[in-house]
């Protein structure tokens, strides 16, 4: 039977939530590649709740070190807000500090996986992600106008880098679709544990809302169906009207049925907890944010000649291979371009922008 904990934490004493984590579900880690997973949504301070405390990263770094020797990176690809300013958004966060020099930008490093053509025939995902043994994911309790909320499950979208994430949002076309997607990247690479930061968590419009609730209580499972299920009892919305929990179930990842979930602590339902309108229509419906949304799908990378010195970087890690140095300068293919952005991270001139 999957098993979720719930355990009372603040954000001044977060270490006892994490150790019972560690206990209730123990991974092997010595010798290991592992790749935690916070979710950056974007540059923000810790106190607006949009991505994971830094005070929660911390202390699974620490964990994760005690348990170790491992080779640890820490890594996410951020948001909208967030294409081409993955370091930055560590930065802004406190997160790079919280991860105590095992930060490593990971959207300039991928590998294009097939994907289901419905949506578009291949994605790019962050190596360290492939690469890794184990898979530590540290979503947040939040709400998410086109899933209504966004935890462990929707946490992997993250695995894209740059613009994929746009690119699949335009692909999809409404909510239902949309949620279909996330749990097709999610299972691109399962987790192998899920961390959920619930001390302070996000209601209303999120997934940058700024209605904030104290939760108080950290969140772990190994199943991110189950957790998801427990997450959204708390917030006062029946699993079973989650699309993106059938899909899950559908597709063999889990199953949401609270019967037959352990809760390994006290399960309550937040009261009064304020839910985006089900259906998506706080993002589905703005057409200032579909506007913008398109508005990434369409820019294209594009060498400065007067920064860009021919190293040829770009051209060997893109992963889409679209890119070549005819004469002096990096050109792109934009039928082949799959709006990745890894180029634009991964240039140690900074010379390529997005046009
Ligand atoms: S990585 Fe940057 S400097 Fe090197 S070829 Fe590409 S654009 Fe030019
Ligand atoms: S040229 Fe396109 S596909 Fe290649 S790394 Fe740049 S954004 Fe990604």
């Amino acid at each position: 039977m999957p098993r979720v904990m719930i355990h009372p934490a603040g954000y001044d004493d977060v270490r006892p939530a994490i150790a019972r984590a560690f206990e209730l579900f123990p991974l092997d880690l010595k010798g290991r590649k592992v790749l935690i997973k916070p979710n950056v949504l974007r540059g923000s301070r810790a106190e607006e709740a949009v991505v994971t405390h830094p005070a929660v990263l911390r202390a699974v770094v620490e964990k994760v070190e005690s348990l170790g020797p491992a080779d640890i990176v820490v890594g996410d690809n951020p948001g909208l807000f967030g294409y081409g300013a993955n370091e930055q958004c560590f930065q802004q966060t406190g997160l790079m500090e919280a991860a105590k020099g095992y930060y490593r930008n990971i959207g300039n490093d991928s590998r294009s996986l097939p994907f289901n053509p419905d949506f578009t025939p291949q994605v790019s995902i962050s190596q360290a992600v492939l690469e890794a043994d184990v898979v530590i994911s540290l979503p947040k309790f939040k709400t998410h106008g086109l899933t209504v909320l966004t935890g462990a499950i929707k946490n992997s979208y993250g695995m894209l880098p740059g613009a994929q994430k746009a690119v699949i949002h335009k692909a999809a076309g409404n909510p239902r679709r949309f949620q279909d997607a996330v749990v097709e990247v999610f299972r691109l690479r399962v987790p192998d544990l899920f961390i959920m930061d619930a001390v302070v968590g996000m209601e209303g419009n999120g997934p940058a809302s700024p209605d904030l609730r104290e939760i108080g209580v950290i969140m772990a499972a190994d199943n991110a169906v189950a957790m998801d299920a427990v997450m959204a009892h708390m917030a006062g919305c029946p699993p079973e009207r989650l699309p993106f929990l059938h899909k899950a179930k559908a597709l063999g990842l889990g199953d949401f049925d609270l019967a037959g979930i352990q809760i390994d602590g006290e399960l309550r339902t937040i009261p009064d907890f304020k839910l985006p309108s089900l259906g998506g229509e706080a993002i589905a419906g703005n057409a200032a944010i579909q506007a913008f949304l398109h508005s990434k799908t369409v820019l294209r990378p594009k060498a400065d000649p007067e920064l860009c010195t021919a190293c040829g970087t770009c051209v060997s890690q893109c992963p889409a291979e679209a890119l070549s140095i005819p004469e002096d300068l990096p050109q792109v293919d934009v039928g082949k371009c799959i709006v990745c952005f890894c180029c634009q991270e991964i240039c140690p001139e900074k010379a390529i922008t997005l046009q």
